[in-house]
Protein backbone atom coordinates (compact mmCIF):
# COMPACT_ATOMS: atom_id res chain seq x y z
CA UNK A 1 0.00 0.00 0.00
CA UNK A 2 1.69 3.02 -0.97
CA UNK A 3 0.46 6.83 -1.55
CA UNK A 4 3.44 7.91 -3.74
CA UNK A 5 5.77 6.49 -6.43
CA UNK A 6 9.48 7.50 -5.73
CA UNK A 7 11.67 7.05 -8.37
CA UNK A 8 14.41 6.07 -8.83
CA UNK A 9 14.85 4.76 -5.25
CA UNK A 10 18.41 4.10 -5.94
CA UNK A 11 20.75 6.03 -7.70
CA UNK A 12 24.62 5.86 -8.39
CA UNK A 13 27.00 7.57 -5.67
CA UNK A 14 29.23 11.10 -7.23
CA UNK A 15 26.46 11.37 -9.96
CA UNK A 16 23.87 13.78 -10.05
CA UNK A 17 20.26 12.16 -9.90
CA UNK A 18 16.89 13.37 -10.74
CA UNK A 19 14.25 12.09 -8.15
CA UNK A 20 10.73 12.23 -8.84
CA UNK A 21 7.94 12.26 -6.49
CA UNK A 22 4.25 11.70 -7.68
CA UNK A 23 1.08 10.81 -6.03
CA UNK A 24 -1.04 7.97 -6.69
CA UNK A 25 -3.76 9.44 -4.98
CA UNK A 26 -5.85 12.68 -5.41
CA UNK A 27 -5.84 13.74 -1.77
CA UNK A 28 -2.04 13.25 -1.71
CA UNK A 29 -1.42 15.85 -4.59
CA UNK A 30 0.73 18.21 -3.59
CA UNK A 31 -1.23 21.54 -3.99
CA UNK A 32 0.80 24.33 -3.09
CA UNK A 33 3.12 25.77 -5.35
CA UNK A 34 6.52 25.73 -3.41
CA UNK A 35 7.24 23.07 -1.23
CA UNK A 36 10.91 23.00 1.17
CA UNK A 37 12.61 19.71 0.66
CA UNK A 38 14.96 18.22 3.12
CA UNK A 39 17.32 15.90 1.88
CA UNK A 40 19.05 14.40 4.88
CA UNK A 41 21.98 11.41 4.31
CA UNK A 42 21.61 9.55 6.98
CA UNK A 43 25.75 9.10 7.76
CA UNK A 44 27.40 12.25 9.12
CA UNK A 45 26.69 15.49 8.09
CA UNK A 46 25.54 15.43 4.54
CA UNK A 47 22.06 17.07 3.76
CA UNK A 48 21.02 20.05 2.04
CA UNK A 49 17.76 21.76 1.78
CA UNK A 50 15.71 23.15 -1.30
CA UNK A 51 12.73 24.83 -2.66
CA UNK A 52 10.95 23.03 -4.90
CA UNK A 53 7.80 23.77 -7.46
CA UNK A 54 5.18 21.36 -7.36
CA UNK A 55 4.19 20.57 -11.10
CA UNK A 56 0.62 18.33 -12.02
CA UNK A 57 0.71 17.63 -8.13
CA UNK A 58 4.15 16.41 -8.65
CA UNK A 59 7.40 17.34 -7.43
CA UNK A 60 11.09 16.53 -8.90
CA UNK A 61 14.42 17.68 -8.34
CA UNK A 62 17.72 16.61 -8.38
CA UNK A 63 19.93 15.08 -5.73
CA UNK A 64 23.76 14.45 -4.97
CA UNK A 65 24.89 11.12 -3.33
CA UNK A 66 27.95 12.53 -1.92
CA UNK A 67 28.94 8.91 -0.68
CA UNK A 68 27.24 4.84 0.00
CA UNK A 69 23.90 5.64 2.17
CA UNK A 70 20.26 5.65 2.70
CA UNK A 71 19.01 8.86 2.54
CA UNK A 72 15.73 10.54 3.90
CA UNK A 73 13.62 13.04 1.91
CA UNK A 74 11.11 14.99 4.10
CA UNK A 75 8.89 17.67 2.43
CA UNK A 76 7.67 19.53 4.78
CA UNK A 77 4.80 18.12 6.89
CA UNK A 78 3.32 16.49 4.03
CA UNK A 79 5.38 12.94 3.32
CA UNK A 80 8.49 11.72 4.13
CA UNK A 81 11.09 9.31 1.86
CA UNK A 82 14.09 6.93 1.69
CA UNK A 83 16.32 6.05 -0.69
CA UNK A 84 19.49 4.63 -1.29
CA UNK A 85 22.72 6.02 -2.88
CA UNK A 86 25.25 3.09 -3.79
CA UNK A 87 29.01 2.83 -4.61
CA UNK A 88 28.96 1.83 -8.44
CA UNK A 89 30.13 -2.10 -7.53
CA UNK A 90 26.49 -2.55 -5.84
CA UNK A 91 24.94 -0.29 -7.83
CA UNK A 92 25.06 -2.87 -10.79
CA UNK A 93 23.70 -5.82 -8.91
CA UNK A 94 20.40 -6.76 -8.26
CA UNK A 95 19.22 -8.19 -5.00
CA UNK A 96 17.99 -11.81 -5.17
CA UNK A 97 16.44 -13.59 -1.56
CA UNK A 98 17.18 -17.25 -1.64
CA UNK A 99 16.83 -20.31 0.24
CA UNK A 100 20.31 -22.68 -0.19
CA UNK A 101 19.04 -25.60 2.18
CA UNK A 102 15.54 -26.97 2.99
CA UNK A 103 13.80 -30.29 2.84
CA UNK A 104 11.08 -32.14 1.05
CA UNK A 105 9.73 -35.52 2.11
CA UNK A 106 11.19 -37.40 -0.04
CA UNK A 107 13.97 -37.32 2.94
CA UNK A 108 12.44 -36.20 6.21
CA UNK A 109 10.32 -33.17 5.30
CA UNK A 110 6.49 -33.59 5.04
CA UNK A 111 5.79 -31.85 1.59
CA UNK A 112 6.74 -33.17 -1.85
CA UNK A 113 9.39 -30.77 -4.07
CA UNK A 114 7.18 -29.18 -6.14
CA UNK A 115 5.49 -27.96 -3.29
CA UNK A 116 8.07 -26.75 -1.42
CA UNK A 117 9.46 -24.76 -4.07
CA UNK A 118 5.99 -22.86 -4.21
CA UNK A 119 5.67 -22.11 -1.46
CA UNK A 120 9.59 -20.69 -1.11
CA UNK A 121 7.62 -18.44 -4.00
CA UNK A 122 4.91 -17.74 -2.01
CA UNK A 123 7.36 -16.02 0.86
CA UNK A 124 8.89 -13.95 -1.47
CA UNK A 125 12.49 -16.95 -2.74
CA UNK A 126 13.82 -15.58 -6.20
CA UNK A 127 15.96 -19.00 -5.92
CA UNK A 128 16.20 -21.88 -3.97
CA UNK A 129 17.02 -25.62 -4.12
CA UNK A 130 15.37 -28.59 -2.53
CA UNK A 131 18.84 -30.45 -0.60
CA UNK A 132 17.30 -33.46 0.81
CA UNK A 133 19.71 -35.86 2.85
CA UNK A 134 21.64 -37.82 0.75
CA UNK A 135 19.29 -37.31 -2.00
CA UNK A 136 20.17 -35.24 -4.95
CA UNK A 137 17.27 -37.08 -6.75
CA UNK A 138 14.37 -34.43 -5.86
CA UNK A 139 15.82 -31.32 -6.37
CA UNK A 140 15.51 -32.55 -9.50
CA UNK A 141 11.83 -33.31 -9.04
CA UNK A 142 11.07 -29.54 -8.24
CA UNK A 143 13.10 -28.31 -11.54
CA UNK A 144 10.89 -30.85 -13.63
CA UNK A 145 7.37 -30.00 -12.12
CA UNK A 146 8.16 -26.40 -13.11
CA UNK A 147 10.11 -27.00 -16.54
CA UNK A 148 6.98 -26.17 -18.85
CA UNK A 149 5.86 -23.21 -16.51
CA UNK A 150 7.28 -19.54 -16.74
CA UNK A 151 8.08 -18.34 -13.43
CA UNK A 152 11.02 -16.09 -12.43
CA UNK A 153 11.98 -18.51 -9.48
CA UNK A 154 15.35 -19.64 -10.13
CA UNK A 155 15.24 -23.43 -8.69
CA UNK A 156 18.50 -25.69 -8.94
CA UNK A 157 19.69 -28.99 -8.21
CA UNK A 158 20.83 -29.99 -4.53
CA UNK A 159 21.39 -32.13 -1.55
CA UNK A 160 22.70 -32.23 1.79
CA UNK A 161 25.58 -34.23 1.31
CA UNK A 162 26.55 -36.74 4.26
CA UNK A 163 29.56 -37.91 4.06
CA UNK A 164 30.30 -41.63 5.06
CA UNK A 165 31.20 -42.04 9.14
CA UNK A 166 31.43 -37.95 9.41
CA UNK A 167 28.87 -36.15 11.39
CA UNK A 168 29.85 -32.76 9.44
CA UNK A 169 26.64 -31.92 6.88
CA UNK A 170 27.29 -30.40 3.79
CA UNK A 171 24.97 -28.51 1.24
CA UNK A 172 25.92 -29.20 -2.49
CA UNK A 173 24.15 -26.81 -4.01
CA UNK A 174 23.62 -26.22 -7.79
CA UNK A 175 26.41 -29.00 -8.56
CA UNK A 176 25.56 -30.42 -11.64
CA UNK A 177 25.88 -34.13 -10.04
CA UNK A 178 24.86 -35.88 -6.46
CA UNK A 179 28.34 -35.52 -4.57
CA UNK A 180 26.00 -38.51 -2.50
CA UNK A 181 26.25 -40.69 -5.27
CA UNK A 182 29.95 -40.54 -5.12
CA UNK A 183 31.06 -42.61 -2.18
CA UNK A 184 32.33 -45.76 -4.04
CA UNK A 185 35.21 -47.98 -3.25
CA UNK A 186 37.53 -45.36 -3.78
CA UNK A 187 36.56 -43.22 -1.24
CA UNK A 188 38.16 -43.69 1.71
CA UNK A 189 41.32 -44.47 -0.08
CA UNK A 190 41.24 -40.92 -1.58
CA UNK A 191 40.40 -39.31 2.09
CA UNK A 192 43.09 -41.34 3.53
CA UNK A 193 45.42 -39.52 1.19
CA UNK A 194 43.96 -36.40 1.69
CA UNK A 195 44.60 -36.56 5.43
CA UNK A 196 48.30 -37.49 4.89
CA UNK A 197 48.84 -34.48 3.52
CA UNK A 198 47.46 -32.12 6.72
CA UNK A 199 48.95 -30.75 9.49
CA UNK A 200 45.60 -31.02 11.83
CA UNK A 201 46.12 -29.52 14.99
CA UNK A 202 45.08 -31.09 18.57
CA UNK A 203 41.52 -32.08 18.34
CA UNK A 204 41.13 -32.39 14.82
CA UNK A 205 40.57 -35.44 13.48
CA UNK A 206 42.22 -35.73 9.98
CA UNK A 207 40.05 -38.16 8.46
CA UNK A 208 37.09 -36.69 9.27
CA UNK A 209 38.39 -33.18 8.03
CA UNK A 210 39.75 -34.79 4.87
CA UNK A 211 36.33 -36.53 4.25
CA UNK A 212 34.63 -32.88 4.27
CA UNK A 213 37.39 -31.33 1.96
CA UNK A 214 36.98 -34.22 -0.52
CA UNK A 215 33.43 -33.07 -0.39
CA UNK A 216 33.78 -29.45 -1.34
CA UNK A 217 36.19 -29.95 -3.95
CA UNK A 218 33.60 -32.27 -5.49
CA UNK A 219 31.23 -30.30 -5.41
CA UNK A 220 33.21 -27.61 -6.62
CA UNK A 221 34.41 -29.60 -9.57
CA UNK A 222 30.18 -30.02 -10.11
CA UNK A 223 29.88 -26.56 -10.47
CA UNK A 224 28.17 -25.96 -7.23
CA UNK A 225 28.09 -23.45 -4.48
CA UNK A 226 29.04 -25.63 -0.94
CA UNK A 227 28.20 -24.72 2.23
CA UNK A 228 29.19 -25.63 5.78
CA UNK A 229 25.88 -26.60 7.51
CA UNK A 230 24.63 -25.45 11.20
CA UNK A 231 28.04 -25.87 13.02
CA UNK A 232 26.63 -25.23 16.58
CA UNK A 233 23.53 -27.14 16.01
CA UNK A 234 23.91 -29.45 19.19
CA UNK A 235 23.31 -32.69 18.52
CA UNK A 236 23.57 -35.04 21.19
CA UNK A 237 24.75 -32.84 24.04
CA UNK A 238 27.50 -31.45 21.69
CA UNK A 239 27.91 -28.90 18.78
CA UNK A 240 27.79 -30.59 15.62
CA UNK A 241 31.43 -29.33 14.52
CA UNK A 242 33.79 -28.41 17.18
CA UNK A 243 35.33 -25.03 17.59
CA UNK A 244 38.50 -26.40 16.77
CA UNK A 245 37.59 -28.40 13.54
CA UNK A 246 35.88 -24.90 12.35
CA UNK A 247 38.78 -22.93 13.40
CA UNK A 248 41.15 -25.07 11.00
CA UNK A 249 38.49 -24.95 7.95
CA UNK A 250 38.18 -22.00 8.27
CA UNK A 251 42.23 -21.27 7.50
CA UNK A 252 41.77 -23.60 4.97
CA UNK A 253 38.41 -22.51 3.42
CA UNK A 254 37.52 -25.23 1.22
CA UNK A 255 34.01 -24.49 0.81
CA UNK A 256 31.78 -21.31 -0.66
CA UNK A 257 30.29 -20.29 2.54
CA UNK A 258 29.48 -20.86 5.80
CA UNK A 259 25.69 -20.73 7.44
CA UNK A 260 25.65 -18.03 9.33
CA UNK A 261 21.96 -18.70 10.34
CA UNK A 262 20.05 -21.80 10.03
CA UNK A 263 16.58 -22.77 10.98
CA UNK A 264 17.96 -24.60 14.16
CA UNK A 265 18.16 -23.52 17.19
CA UNK A 266 18.59 -19.69 17.99
CA UNK A 267 21.56 -20.62 20.15
CA UNK A 268 23.35 -22.39 17.83
CA UNK A 269 22.42 -19.15 15.67
CA UNK A 270 23.91 -16.59 18.57
CA UNK A 271 27.14 -18.84 18.79
CA UNK A 272 27.57 -18.88 14.88
CA UNK A 273 27.53 -14.70 14.67
CA UNK A 274 29.95 -14.63 17.35
CA UNK A 275 32.27 -16.88 15.49
CA UNK A 276 31.45 -15.11 12.56
CA UNK A 277 32.74 -11.98 14.04
CA UNK A 278 35.39 -12.93 15.74
CA UNK A 279 36.96 -14.64 12.31
CA UNK A 280 36.33 -11.23 11.07
CA UNK A 281 37.80 -9.51 13.18
CA UNK A 282 41.28 -12.03 13.05
CA UNK A 283 41.18 -10.37 9.03
CA UNK A 284 39.64 -13.13 7.74
CA UNK A 285 37.01 -13.02 4.78
CA UNK A 286 34.21 -15.44 5.86
CA UNK A 287 30.92 -15.54 3.10
CA UNK A 288 27.94 -15.65 5.29
CA UNK A 289 24.47 -17.03 4.03
CA UNK A 290 21.25 -17.64 5.95
CA UNK A 291 18.53 -20.88 5.64
CA UNK A 292 15.57 -22.34 6.44
CA UNK A 293 16.74 -25.95 6.83
CA UNK A 294 12.88 -26.32 7.63
CA UNK A 295 11.70 -29.54 6.85
CA UNK A 296 7.84 -28.14 6.54
CA UNK A 297 6.48 -25.31 4.67
CA UNK A 298 2.95 -25.52 6.10
CA UNK A 299 2.74 -23.39 9.52
CA UNK A 300 6.11 -24.99 10.72
CA UNK A 301 9.20 -23.83 12.43
CA UNK A 302 11.86 -22.09 10.58
CA UNK A 303 10.40 -21.79 6.85
CA UNK A 304 11.03 -18.10 6.15
CA UNK A 305 12.77 -17.10 9.41
CA UNK A 306 16.07 -17.39 7.90
CA UNK A 307 17.20 -17.14 4.52
CA UNK A 308 19.79 -14.86 2.14
CA UNK A 309 20.00 -11.69 0.26
CA UNK A 310 22.73 -12.12 -2.44
CA UNK A 311 23.64 -8.93 -4.73
CA UNK A 312 24.24 -10.45 -8.06
CA UNK A 313 25.49 -9.49 -11.39
CA UNK A 314 22.96 -11.72 -12.88
CA UNK A 315 20.74 -14.68 -12.09
CA UNK A 316 22.88 -17.62 -13.24
CA UNK A 317 24.20 -19.67 -10.84
CA UNK A 318 27.45 -18.72 -11.37
CA UNK A 319 26.63 -15.75 -10.93
CA UNK A 320 24.85 -16.21 -7.22
CA UNK A 321 28.02 -18.15 -6.50
CA UNK A 322 30.19 -15.13 -7.11
CA UNK A 323 27.87 -12.54 -5.18
CA UNK A 324 28.86 -15.30 -2.21
CA UNK A 325 32.10 -15.79 -2.46
CA UNK A 326 32.86 -11.99 -3.07
CA UNK A 327 30.97 -11.40 0.35
CA UNK A 328 28.33 -9.57 -1.44
CA UNK A 329 25.60 -11.16 0.54
CA UNK A 330 23.81 -10.89 3.97
CA UNK A 331 22.12 -13.14 6.31
CA UNK A 332 18.66 -12.54 7.67
CA UNK A 333 16.23 -13.32 10.39
CA UNK A 334 12.56 -12.53 9.81
CA UNK A 335 11.17 -14.33 12.92
CA UNK A 336 7.33 -13.97 13.30
CA UNK A 337 6.13 -10.94 14.50
CA UNK A 338 9.73 -9.39 15.15
CA UNK A 339 11.57 -7.17 12.86
CA UNK A 340 13.91 -7.73 10.53
CA UNK A 341 17.72 -8.63 11.32
CA UNK A 342 20.55 -8.85 8.91
CA UNK A 343 24.23 -10.38 9.45
CA UNK A 344 26.94 -9.50 7.01
CA UNK A 345 29.62 -7.06 5.65
CA UNK A 346 27.84 -3.54 7.51
CA UNK A 347 27.45 -2.28 4.21
CA UNK A 348 25.20 -4.76 3.04
CA UNK A 349 23.46 -5.08 6.64
CA UNK A 350 22.18 -1.55 6.18
CA UNK A 351 21.13 -1.54 2.24
CA UNK A 352 19.43 -5.03 3.08
CA UNK A 353 17.51 -3.33 5.70
CA UNK A 354 16.67 -0.43 3.76
CA UNK A 355 15.58 -3.04 1.00
CA UNK A 356 13.69 -4.92 3.84
CA UNK A 357 11.69 -2.31 4.57
CA UNK A 358 11.59 -0.21 1.20
CA UNK A 359 11.44 -2.99 -1.63
CA UNK A 360 10.77 -6.30 -0.67
CA UNK A 361 7.39 -6.09 0.31
CA UNK A 362 6.01 -4.94 -2.97
CA UNK A 363 8.84 -7.37 -4.64
CA UNK A 364 7.17 -10.53 -2.26
CA UNK A 365 3.35 -9.48 -2.90
CA UNK A 366 4.49 -10.08 -6.76
CA UNK A 367 6.01 -13.62 -5.72
CA UNK A 368 2.92 -14.41 -3.97
CA UNK A 369 0.61 -13.60 -6.50
CA UNK A 370 3.03 -15.83 -8.89
CA UNK A 371 3.14 -18.84 -6.77
CA UNK A 372 -0.87 -19.04 -6.60
CA UNK A 373 -0.28 -19.98 -10.10
CA UNK A 374 2.35 -22.38 -9.58
CA UNK A 375 0.16 -24.24 -6.86
CA UNK A 376 -2.48 -24.55 -9.33
CA UNK A 377 -0.20 -25.86 -12.29
CA UNK A 378 1.28 -28.41 -9.67
CA UNK A 379 -2.17 -29.49 -8.28
CA UNK A 380 -3.53 -30.66 -11.63
CA UNK A 381 -0.19 -32.33 -11.99
CA UNK A 382 -0.08 -35.85 -11.35
CA UNK A 383 3.27 -36.75 -10.90
CA UNK A 384 3.67 -34.92 -7.83
CA UNK A 385 2.42 -37.76 -5.60
CA UNK A 386 1.24 -37.32 -1.91
CA UNK A 387 1.81 -35.74 1.36
CA UNK A 388 4.22 -39.22 2.95
CA UNK A 389 7.51 -39.94 3.31
CA UNK A 390 8.66 -41.38 0.36
ZN1 LIG B 1 21.87 -30.98 8.45
ZN1 LIG C 1 19.12 -29.96 6.50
Amino acid sequence: MMLFEITPKIFPARAETRIKISPLYEHVRFTKSVYNVEIIGMEAHDGSSVSVDARNGALSFTIFGAREQEYRIRIEDAAAFSVYCLDDDLFGRIPLKGDFHIHSNRSDGREPPAFVAAASRKIGMDFMAITDHHRYAPSLEAIDAFRDFKTDLLIFPGEEVHPPNNPVHIINFGGNRSVNGMFGERYEAEVGKIAETLAVPDGVDSVIYAGCEWCFEKIRQCGGISLLCHPYWITGDRYNVASAFLDYMMLRKPFTAFELLGGHEAESNNIQTAYYGEKRSEGLLVPVVGVSDAHSVMGGDYFGWTYTIVFVNGRSLEDIKEGVERGFSAAVESLPGENHRAYGKLRFVKYALFLLREYFPAHDARCAKEAEAMFEHIRTDEKQGGFTNA
